[in-house]
């Protein structure tokens, strides 16, 4: 896919993460998006989003503050976050997206069962880029899909992350082509 420089995707890690981790997941996005990709933290305070009750963070909330922080240049924001979130139905989430919009976020939190520290082993690492691209993937209006290998099949825990492969299906990779086109970038 051809890189695209006018337009950028913004990846904002949320608070102390490894590099290798934030350089292996820019890579990855490059790989699928064809995006020209920009690091630079534009929240860092999630208090505003803390469930007092549940010890959790509403990523709905914080999906709307990095869409409305978004540089012009930025087509699309993903945050990393390590904190754990959730939305009011579910009891956690790996990460969440504005289903055709511009923001999204994955946490490390549940991904990684709990492992800190600045050297991620290569299967949280795997499973965290395998969710960034799967949210992202929703900010281009892609939506779930029923083939299991598919990058973008939802998966209820860690396992049926670690079952899908890393890449697009044919469909979800013509859908995406097509929202690109669309987006006219
Ligand atoms: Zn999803
Ligand atoms: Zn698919």
């Amino acid at each position: 896919m051809s890189s695209r420089p006018e337009h950028s995707i913004l990846i904002s890690p949320i608070g102390e993460l490894s590099t290798e981790l934030i350089e292996e997941i820019r890579r990855e996005i490059k790989r699928i998006f064809g995006f020209s990709i920009e690091i630079t933290p534009i929240l860092e305070d999630l208090t505003f989003a803390l469930d007092a009750d549940r010890h959790q963070y509403h990523s709905t909330l914080i999906l709307e503050q990095l869409a409305a922080r978004m540089p012009p240049k930025a087509k699309k924001v993903l945050a990393i976050a390590q904190v754990d979130l959730f939305i009011p139905i579910l009891t956690h989430v790996f990460g969440e997206a504005q289903l055709g919009g511009s923001a999204c976020i994955v946490s490390t939190f549940r991904l990684n069962e709990g492992h800190s520290g600045m050297v991620v082993p290569k299967k949280y690492m795997d499973r965290i880029i395998k969710e960034a691209i799967h949210e992202l993937g929703h900010t281009f209006n892609l939506r779930h899909c029923p083939d299991h290998t598919c990058i973008m099949h939802y998966c209820r825990n860690e396992q049926d992350v670690d079952r899908k492969s890393d890449q697009l299906c044919r469909y979800c990779k013509i859908m995406l082509e097509d929202e690109i086109k669309r987006l006219g970038v």
